[in-house]
């Protein structure tokens, strides 16, 4: 049985030192969140622990029931939902005018990965909520606003999101379900959807779906699609629940992992809907809610990589299995254990370095997200949301992927014990791998990456990155102790430059140069950044060691091992991606 414990003091230290929260006084709401953040991250802890890590190998096992469009739970799902909204969970980042707190979306991420630690099935239909929600709020009328945001906020309702069709996944452009308008000023919907994820569930009173179809009129392609308000129950004007509207779910589909989470087959039949936003303009409304969608999903990895990565260790450190290189270790046990092994010990380095990276990753990106909506500068709020466009497909791919890795890494330090189901290793890796792949797959991910953010504006969006980081470069050239970080920081952002430029130059003479080589351009780009996330992190450790020695050390011991052991992989994927188009566009190799 896997056990869990939040990483409290990780987030602490970020937010009273890595952050710089200091810097942003006058931004509303930040002071607050950093005096709540003590009590928050221990009540999530506590929550997450408690609560819903004891019922994720419940749901694994047990996984999901379908009776004729009904969908039942796993034990305990229903009550711990219950729990969560009691809580005022879902409530902590909107506004107060629909019953929100308010609070920055910083404050959310220390819970938001909790969550996916503790019980990844049970976070997808909040996290589905928030994306509905967020939508809703940009670009929703009025009245909808008024009728379906306050319970869809407070959790009474979920909300789910219904885009992918047999033949329409990446390509949204070849939907067909299609709405007609009414005398009534609505819409009937009729079509049919896979792949919803909670479409369907026994958790909360109404799901409100929001529907990607067509309208009578509209242009082929992905300029015709608009979007629709669909609820499960229809809503009266006192916000009574109504009749049940036409549609259904079909069934469930099996899955490799995440069991507790429904992927629901859904048919629309002539359901009633509403217009969200101008017809016709479905996918940009989707859009804007993309970059805190991107970035919940790759907390998905961080969360499983975090949990994987806590039992790898604590089994490492019990495990004795052969004698240390240089002797034994533990002369008094039958074997040393395993953590005395440079390659346990890799992995277990590889890991960490991983996770606390991607820890200040996700916690910048939100500071950015709250500047972007906060900060009473519009020059401020400009540069942020910059920022927030360029790293979104970054953090959501490396987060995703690092997922995956780790929750691999941690399977292979449990050897064959890792491989068996009883000690949960499996069920992290099995639960991380549909990451890589829903919100827009990895592989789009990296196309945004190099075919719209990296152009934009002439490099606008990249200056926000180089610009900082050529900064801390200067600022601490002369301070002997941060050499070891900084002088490596500065060459692989030189190398990750020079990839840059080849892929504007080269896919302009090509496109297929800067497709072939988008993927390791990513990953580079992820690695630079997290080169420049961890020097600070160690900069930050080497002035604050003395307050606590042990969590320093081990930040630095960290940070050392990937500006030694991880970061000079940059200079393989700079070759891979100057190797160009030729060798993936070669024509008769399959
Ligand atoms: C468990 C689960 C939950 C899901 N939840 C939801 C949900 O709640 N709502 C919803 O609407 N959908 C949901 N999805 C659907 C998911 O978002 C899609 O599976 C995903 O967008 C990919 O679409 P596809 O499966 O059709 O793959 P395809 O689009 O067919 O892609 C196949 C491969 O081709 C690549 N590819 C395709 N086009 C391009 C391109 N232009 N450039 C480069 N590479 C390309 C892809 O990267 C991928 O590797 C879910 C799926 C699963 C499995």
């Amino acid at each position: 049985m896997p056990s869990y414990t939040a990483p409290v003091r990780d987030y602490q230290f970020l937010i009273d030192h890595y952050m710089g929260l200091e810097r942003y006084a006058e931004v509303e709401g930040f002071s607050e969140a950093r005096d709540m953040a003590p009590a928050l991250l221990d009540a999530s802890a506590q929550f997450t622990q408690e609560v819903l890590h004891p019922l994720n190998a419940v749901g694994d096992k047990q996984g999901l029931k379908y009776d004729n469009g009904r969908v039942t739970t796993p034990e305990g799902f229903k009550e711990a939902y219950k729990q969560y909204v009691e809580g005022g969970w879902p409530t902590l980042t909107w506004p107060t005018e629909f019953g929100g707190q308010g609070m920055p979306e910083f404050l959310n991420m220390p819970m938001l990965e909790m969550v996916c630690s503790a019980n990844l099935s049970f976070g997808l239909t909040p996290g589905l909520t928030h994306g509905a929600v967020h939508a809703l709020l940009v670009h929703g009328s009025d009245e909808l606003k008024q009728k379906f945001l306050p319970n869809m906020i407070s959790g009474a309702w979920s909300g789910v999101m219904c885009l992918t069709e047999p033949v329409a996944g990446t390509d949204l452009g070849l939907m067909t379900t299609r709405a007609e308008p009414q005398a009534d000023g609505g819409y009937t919907i009729t079509g049919n959807k896979i792949f919803i994820s909670a479409g369907e569930q026994d958790q909360t009173e109404n799901i409100i779906h929001l529907v990607l179809a067509r309208l009578p009129d509209a242009p082929k392609g992905s300029k015709g699609i608009s979007l629709f308000l669909v609820p499960k129950f229809l809503v009266g004007d006192d916000g009574s629940l109504g009749e049940r509207n036409a549609f259904q779910c079909a069934g469930l589909e099996h899955k490799m992992g995440i069991h507790a989470s429904p992927t629901c087959v859904m048919n629309y039949d002539g359901a009633t809907g509403y217009l969200v936003g101008a017809p016709h303009r479905g996918l940009p409304a989707m859009f804007t809610m993309m970059n805190t969608a991107r970035l919940y999903v790759g907390m998905q990895g961080l969360g499983v990589a975090e949990a994987a990565q806590q039992n790898a260790i604590a089994y490492a450190q019990e495990r004795l299995q052969g004698r240390a290189l240089s002797g034994a270790k533990f002369p008094d046990k039958p074997a040393d254990p395993i953590t005395v092994h440079p390659d346990v010990r890799r992995m277990i380095y590889i890991m960490k370095a991983f996770t606390e990276g991607a820890r200040g990753l996700v916690m910048d990106t939100a500071l950015h997200i709250d500047l972007a909506h906060r900060h009473p500068d519009a020059l401020v709020r400009e540069a942020a949301d910059d920022y927030v466009q360029l790293v979104t497909p970054i953090v959501k791919s490396f987060l995703t992927d690092g997922g995956f890795e780790t929750a691999s890494t941690a399977m292979q330090c449990f050897g064959g014990y890792g491989y068996i189901e009883e000690y949960g290793a499996s069920q992290y890796l099995r639960d991380a791998r549909i990451a890589m792949i829903y919100e827009g797959t990895n592989g789009v991910q990296a196309m945004d990456l190099v075919g719209r953010k990296l152009p934009h504006d002439t490099g606008r969006y990249l200056s926000r990155f180089f610009h900082p980081v050529d900064q801390f470069i200067a600022e601490n050239k002369a301070d002997a102790a941060m050499a070891e970080f900084n002088k490596p920081l500065k060459q692989h952002v030189k190398y990750l430059q020079q990839a840059t430029m080849w892929i504007g130059a080269m896919g302009m003479v090509d496109p297929n140069h800067a497709g072939a080589g988008a993927v390791e351009y990513q990953r580079m780009f992820a690695l630079v950044l997290l080169a420049y996330i961890w020097a600070r992190q160690a900069k930050l450790a080497l002035q604050l060691r003395e307050e606590d020695p042990a969590f320093y050390d081990a930040k630095l011991a960290t940070a050392r091992f990937y500006f030694t052991k991880i970061l000079p992989q940059t200079t393989g994927l700079l070759a891979s991606i100057t190797a160009g188009a030729a060798p993936v566009m070669a024509e008769g190799g399959f």
